[in-house]
């Protein structure tokens, strides 16, 4: 591991606030020192309170803040004397603790501290820094872990065996260090949990750091337990057993959760691994990976969901176990699972959340593997994390999320992605939060779309095998399938029956019906294991109302129409939905430009503003409504509701 200290900036930094910022980001940069939220970083310094008199300032790393992107206002100003003086009480509930901390800060809007925060008070240098780096907790977490930590660091840091963190740890470390020359010293490795090294200086604090961990690093490579390597072979992967695990998974939580499978090197050693059973399921790497984690990943054989009810049923276990009286279990779900011999899958409601998994799952295994190259992997007891789990301050992290949007944790897929109806589809489930995969014959589609909510999947829908690929990778990034929008279509040029040509005429059932009944079918047993799996079937108002010039479209779209009848039938024992909207004259697709529309207000004798909102309603209708409609039916005021038709065309007579 090397210094990222750039003398050039930093020289540039004055207010050691920003110093602070500035080394702090170099540590949240980088993942085997913390990953998402992990660690803390302060300083010291004096500023005048509102009377102009000097008072001595701890400002302390805001809980909910990532080191990576903190920023000044990430930092909470904590009255240094005060600070200090919180140690002498005895005892100190975390609640009260949390009081007193708020009512120490001089910034009433700034983030409560973190929950180190009287240990940064008590370390008496300007600058602390706390990370959770991989190679240190690695080597604690082993058989012979305190003897190797005495073996790398000799005298030049103190070792403190593991307590809760907050005021239980800095009670412990005052009574440690009562005695201790502090300058005598270049850090503390605390066992199971991490580094903290500290200075008057803020590069020094951060290099200590550096140099620190660099050889824990080191002492790994000597001991041949650095590298993990595997000879790969890719895995075979059922995209159905998938969606079975995740709606499994889904039931426990009790929510829509998302699944990502992960068959990368390191998770292919780790399943693979004969002690699979041993180390998996022993511990987190620090203890507060286990509030996004849970404490250990379940384990499945063959893509067969009875691990995932073995997990749920050791989970409630583990929490009779340990509980008090008045805690609440949280829900018996994992939060990873590993695939025997093939990989690992990670659960989240969100993108977002899936990811942080992968990113802590990942390191996870890698200290294991590293692990077990050293003598064995040995994690905390199951009492510590789970005081760690239900520690109420450690769970208000969690709380602060807000209620969730209608489609969170849902898996959508949409056809004809790119612009119209169905690009208005895809903004607006991912706005609701629905993870979506968006199809279309245009290669655009892969940059349409910035948000990492939607998968764009280049796909001529007329071709069954590439829909077929289309479909496992939506299932094999999202975990499975729950609605479907089957929106693409091609309107085909105007022709009267007597001169139809049966390239015209075949196209346009291909494209607006085959297309749609071969995509029905390849997904059926997606959503099979769906969440309330529900399928909206673009149709037209020709149906309804055909006109001349439009055989080829109108008898396709007819036929769609009643594919999604028989389909409903079909379909509704299984608890999968389908309806079909029947839009007209939306005119922001890009069927239509101002010429053409300036073409067919004139037949009319209208001009175009009139033209537009020709019908009953005397209304324009957008792109935008019809995903409002089609959001709408896929949500619960049409849960009990299949096999209808619903037109949105602002009333047309000939319907009506
Ligand atoms: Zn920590």
């Amino acid at each position: 591991m090397k210094s990222k200290w750039d003398t050039k900036i930093a020289e540039k930094i004055k207010h050691p606030l920003d110093l602070r910022v500035y080394s702090s980001r170099l540590l949240g940069s980088d993942p085997t020192l913390v990953l998402h939220g992990g660690g803390n970083t302060s300083v010291k310094f004096i500023e005048k309170d509102p009377w102009s008199k000097p008072i001595e300032l701890a400002y302390i790393k805001g809980s909910g803040w990532d080191l990576g992107n903190i920023e000044r206002a990430g930092f909470s100003p904590v009255k240094l004397a005060e600070l200090c003086k919180m140690l002498e009480f005895e005892d100190l509930s975390d609640s009260k603790m949390v009081k007193l901390l708020r009512a120490s800060m001089t910034d009433p809007y700034a983030p409560t501290p973190s929950v180190e925060a009287i240990l940064h008070g008590l370390i008496p240098f300007r600058f602390v820094d706390h990370t959770h780096a991989d190679a240190v907790v690695t080597i604690t977490n082993t058989q012979k872990g305190l003897q190797f930590i005495k073996e790398i660091y000799g005298d030049e840091i103190i070792i403190i065996p593991y307590v809760m963190p907050g005021f239980i740890l800095a009670k412990e470390i005052a009574n440690l260090t009562r005695e201790l020359d502090w300058h005598s010293i270049k850090g503390m490795i605390l066992m199971n949990h991490g580094v903290f090294t500290f200075s008057d200086d803020a590069k020094t604090s951060y290099e200590n750091m550096i140099q620190l961990v660099s050889k824990a690093e080191a002492f790994l490579k000597k001991k041949k337990a650095f590298n993990v390597k595997s000879t790969q072979k890719t895995p075979i992967v059922e995209p159905i057993g998938i969606a079975k695990i995740r709606k499994t998974v889904s039931e426990k939580a009790g929510f829509p959760m998302l699944a990502r499978l992960k068959s990368d090197s390191i998770s292919n050693i780790f399943a693979k691994g004969k002690k699979l059973n041993s180390y998996s399921q022993q511990g987190p790497l620090t203890p507060d990976h286990v509030i996004r984690t849970k404490r250990i990943p379940a384990i499945i054989e063959d893509f067969v969901p009875k691990g995932i009810d073995q997990f749920s049923n050791s989970y409630i276990t583990y929490f009779k176990k340990h509980a008090s009286k008045g805690l609440n279990c949280l829900d018996s779900a994992p939060r990873w699972a590993v695939l025997k011999h093939t990989g690992v899958l990670s659960f989240g409601k969100s993108v977002k959340e899936v990811s942080i998994i992968d990113d802590i799952s990942k390191h996870t295994m890698q200290s294991i593997l590293r692990a077990e190259k050293l003598g064995g992997w040995k994690a905390l007891s199951e009492k510590d994390i789970f005081e760690m789990e239900y520690w109420e301050l450690e769970q208000a992290k969690l709380i602060t999320q807000k209620i969730s949007p209608v489609f969170q944790g849902k898996v959508a897929l949409v056809t004809g992605a790119a612009s119209g109806i169905g690009k208005a589809c895809v903004e607006k489930l991912v706005s609701q939060g629905a993870v979506v995969s968006a199809i279309d014959i245009s290669r655009d589609i892969k940059t349409c779309f910035s948000s990492h909510s939607v998968l764009g999947i280049h796909c001529d829908i007329t071709n069954q095998q590439k829909v077929k690929q289309a479909v496992e990778r939506t299932v094999l990034e999202f975990g499975g399938l729950d609605l479907l929008i089957s929106n693409a279509g091609s309107f085909p040029r105007s022709l009267s029956i007597k001169d139809m040509n049966s390239d015209i005429w075949n196209h346009s059932l291909n494209c607006n019906l085959t297309s749609h009944q071969n995509l029905l079918s390849l997904t059926i047993p997606y959503l099979e294991e769906g969440l309330e799996p529900a399928v909206v079937l673009v149709g037209s108002k020709n149906v309804p109302a055909p006109g001349p010039g439009a055989s080829a479209y109108s008898c396709a779209k007819a036929a769609l129409t009643q594919l999604g009848r028989v389909a409903a039938l079909e379909l509704g024992s299984l608890g999968i939905r389908i309806n079909t909207v029947h839009p007209n004259a939306v005119y922001d697709t890009n069927l239509w430009n101002q010429d053409i529309l300036k073409k067919r207000a004139e037949i009319y004798g209208l001009s175009i503003k009139s033209y537009k909102k020709n019908n009953v309603l005397n209304t324009e209708i957008t792109s935008d409504d019809v995903a409002e409609l089609v959001c709408t039916i896929l949500g619960k005021p049409f849960s009990k509701t299949t096999g209808s038709q619903v037109p949105i065309d602002g009333g047309n007579e000939r319907i009506i």
